[in-house]
């Protein structure tokens, strides 16, 4: 949507609106963001949500997107507790200036990198896993000692409402302001000036999102969306293979960003692909799996009819297993769907839902230049047995993540740096990365004044010159 047709906030929204923004601002310049005890005690707050809100924030997740306990809570909960405990240990190891080493020509002198907080940072969240996109990005900000403005996604309402209460019962107030609403919200505060806007959503709203902060040349993390290739090379492991599939895939009825979007494997073992992945979702879910209790729904209708039209659109392909859906309950089946056409929807858009189409090809080679004809994806998965295929998939495509023999998993550990590139977006959080994108990495380089050789003074001469070429 271009910023000149976006709905609009009222008057008294927008003065509420920007009377938060400056109650941030005016907390984060009095300087209390910046001290290691507000920060860790910001980040134990947030455990405190996580901790003393699971059982409302579960309820929550189970009304938005009739997520399983267990899933909900290892994505919603204990993945972004896992995270927080992480920079709380780390985080006054990362906060302290950090020494650089000098060249010849800057001696004597002394360099360090030293982190600062940017500001007032923005953080716009989707609703897929709205309490874990919105909580381990605010997390980052405010270990890095910045104060935020949040805008939860208004399309996980109930979660929306319990964060919101929850965060204002364990945080800071004057540093962290939420701004619940839609469309209309997030373009009034996309109008306002930040120090950096993180937004994670879709790939044509980030669009929006940087025009926005170009007009106060503000600094943008982008986490975006896009097709997540899958790669079955032929030395693969088919039943590992498949089991791991349907379980990264049918996660959250497959509206995970990093989801497996499509398959391409060779004619050879594309059948025992497909048997064992029929096996596989029977034996997790069931021979009846709108009864099983480890299936989300689909965050609305809007987004069941999307993903129903795919399967009806010219071109669409077989549909190899699944392919039942009850609109009453918001719920589609795990789908396979065989060889469809590459220019049918399902084959051009990003799913976000729990359809997989196969695609075959002859080999290796065909499925590497089929990634590289796409934009280039958030993440790319890769089946081998054989480490030279992986080599060959690593070395020669470009994604913001890769795993091997696994698919999502890439995206738990701290230290692995997460995020996007090209239409898949930019910057990286998570662990230390997280904590330098929501900080200037400041370049210091303090000189002595006892020695002032004047060799870089003019007026030049043959000597300076000689010297200088050395030095330098
Ligand atoms: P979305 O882009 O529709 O919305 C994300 C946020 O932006 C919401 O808070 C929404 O209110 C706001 N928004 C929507 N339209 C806007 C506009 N025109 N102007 C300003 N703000 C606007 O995305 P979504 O449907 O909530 O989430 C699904 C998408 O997000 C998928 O593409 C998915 O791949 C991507 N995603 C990416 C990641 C990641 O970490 N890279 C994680 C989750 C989801």
């Amino acid at each position: 949507m271009a910023l000149t047709d976006a709905p609009t906030v009222t008057t008294d929204q927008l003065t509420e609106l920007q009377a938060g923004i400056a109650t941030a601002r005016a907390t984060f310049d009095s300087g209390r963001t910046r001290p290691l005890a507000w920060r860790k005690a910001q980040l134990d707050g947030l455990l405190r949500v996580l901790k003393e809100g699971e059982a409302e924030l579960s309820a929550a997740l189970a009304t938005d997107l009739g997520k399983p306990t267990t899933e909900g809570w290892a994505a919603d909960i204990g993945t972004p507790a896992s995270e927080i405990r992480h920079i709380r240990k780390h985080l006054a190891k990362w906060m302290a200036p950090r020494k650089a080493k000098l060249p010849m020509s800057a001696q004597p002198g002394k360099g360090t990198i030293v982190p600062e907080p940017l500001g007032v940072a923005l953080i716009i969240a989707p609703w897929n896993y709205p309490v874990q996109l919105l909580i381990e990005p605010l997390a980052a900000a405010l270990a890095a000692g910045n104060a935020a403005v949040l805008k939860p996604s208004e399309l996980a309402p109930a979660t929306a409402e319990v964060l919101t209460t929850l965060l204002r019962r364990h945080l800071d107030n004057e540093a962290i302001f939420i701004a619940n609403g839609g469309v209309d919200v997030s373009t009034a505060l996309l109008a306002e000036k930040f120090d950096h806007i993180f937004f994670t959503g879709s790939t044509s709203v980030g669009r929006v999102v940087m025009k926005a902060a170009a007009e106060h040349l503000t600094p943008v993390t982008l986490e975006l969306g896009g097709k997540s290739p899958t790669i079955i090379d032929s030395s693969a492991r088919i039943d590992v293979t498949a089991k791991r599939l349907v379980w990264s895939k049918f996660l959250n009825a497959g509206q995970t960003c990093v989801a497996p979007d499509y398959v391409l494997v060779t004619a050879q073992n594309r059948d025992a692909l497909l048997d064992q992945m029929a096996e596989a979702i029977s034996t997790f879910y069931g021979d009846d799996p709108a009864a099983s209790p480890d299936l989300a729904r689909i965050v609305n209708r809007r987004h069941l009819d999307r993903l129903a039209g795919y399967l009806q659109a010219p071109g669409a392909g077989t549909v190899a297993i699944g392919g039942q859906i009850d609109a009453a309950d918001r719920f589609m089946a795990p789908t396979v769907v065989l060889d469809p056409e590459l220019d049918t929807p399902l084959m051009t858009d990003e799913i976000f839902g729990p359809i997989l189409p196969i695609v075959t090809v002859a080999d290796l080679d065909e499925a590497i230049a089929f990634v590289n004809a796409r934009p280039k994806p958030l993440a790319l998965y890769l089946f081998a047995e054989d480490d030279a295929a992986a080599d060959q998939v690593i070395a020669s495509t470009s994604s913001g993540s890769v795993c091997v023999n696994h698919a999502v998993v890439q995206i738990l550990p701290a230290e692995l740096p997460f995020g996007g590139v090209g239409e898949s977006g930019m910057g990286r959080y998570h662990g230390k990365s997280g904590f330098e994108t929501f900080s200037n990495m400041k370049s210091v380089m303090q000189r002595p004044t006892k020695l002032d050789p004047p060799v870089a003074y003019p007026p030049t001469n043959a000597f300076k010159d000689r010297l200088i070429r050395k030095l330098l």
